[in-house]
């Protein structure tokens, strides 16, 4: 995690070749204010940013524009070559892009093996679904199913609890079988809704290192509130506030920005103080965040 160039030349907006991710202007608003504006980075292959900043600062609207649950009103994301601008979600998998939600979201009924093979059906000819209603059912795309999903418990730290059903699990359990659930996809752009929500002190450190394990062969995108964590597993954080990108690059650099500072003690700054929920111009998106509160995490 020592070189840091390509997250300083990610500073200045270069949407680089080199880059598997790239964001560009990206802006969305909800009705008469912006949730997110002018917001541009780039990530490399194989790293880890953190999507930081107060409540409401618009992660997980960046997020979800990421992983097309909502749509863009300005600007451009691309990753690894293709235009995830006008993204659909039932495109995502097919596109090596997975993500976890803020709660577990597992099915109460299924197993957790079953619970994770529905992640995986994009490697399944015949898939989970279909298996399950016994429509074009193949016994070697579900048993090729199933050793992934078996594979990705495992990678995920939770191995030998196939048979069991979530309830019976813990509930940092269940956040690991939830996260197998994508891993079974075998993303290659992992976005993360607060994977640490839930968890206890404790527990953090393992899941610290999980994360950069799943690095190995992805770009991870985090959106966590446990700044000790997101120091310690990141290569970059990227700091919202009032859907603005702050700050971008390695945390220690972002840590000794003053910019940050105001943002988390909550001081005014002059850019934003006065801005309000009226209507943005098309030339300068406005402000106004009533959602918005501070400090946070
Ligand atoms: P938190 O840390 O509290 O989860 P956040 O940084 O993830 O906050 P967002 O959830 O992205 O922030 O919200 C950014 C702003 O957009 C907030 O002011 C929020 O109220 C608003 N917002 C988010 N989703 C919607 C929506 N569907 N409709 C209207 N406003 C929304």
């Amino acid at each position: 995690m020592d070189d840091y160039g390509p997250h300083e030349a990610a500073l200045v907006g270069a949407a680089d070749d080199s880059y598997a991710l790239t964001a560009t202007d990206v802006a969305r608003r909800y009705g008469r204010f912006w949730a997110l504006r002018d917001c541009t980075f780039a990530l490399a292959e194989g790293r880890v940013a953190a999507l930081v900043g107060p409540n409401g600062a618009g992660k997980t609207t960046l997020l979800n524009v990421l992983c097309g649950f909502v749509q863009p009103d300005r600007g451009r994301l691309r990753f690894d070559g293709a235009d995830l601008t006008r993204l659909r979600p039932h495109r995502l998998a097919s596109l090596g892009i997975a993500r976890t939600l803020q709660g577990v979201g597992l099915f109460p009924g299924l197993t957790v093996l079953e619970n994770v093979m529905v992640g995986g059906t994009r490697h399944a000819r015949a898939g989970f679904w279909s298996g399950v209603a016994g429509v074009g059912r193949s016994d070697r795309d579900e048993g090729a199913l199933r050793d992934k999903a078996l594979a990705a418990l495992d990678r995920a730290g939770v191995p030998g609890m196939d048979d069991r059903l979530p309830g019976q699990l813990s509930f940092a359990h269940r956040k690991r079988v939830a996260l197998a659930r994508a891993l079974v996809a075998e993303p290659r752009l992992l976005l993360l809704d607060e994977p640490a929500s839930g968890l206890t002190e404790g527990e953090l450190p393992e899941l610290g290192e999980l994360i950069s394990q799943l690095a190995a062969d992805a770009c991870v995108v985090v959106v966590e509130h446990r700044m000790d964590l997101m120091m310690s597993v990141c290569d970059s954080i990227a700091v919202l506030d009032f859907g603005k990108l702050i700050a971008f690059g390695p945390p220690r650099q972002v840590q000794a920005n003053p910019a940050v500072t105001t943002a988390y003690l909550g001081v005014a700054d002059p850019g934003t103080e006065e801005a309000g929920p009226e209507e943005p111009s098309a030339e300068e998106p406005g402000t106004g965040h009533p959602g918005a509160e501070k400090p946070h995490g």
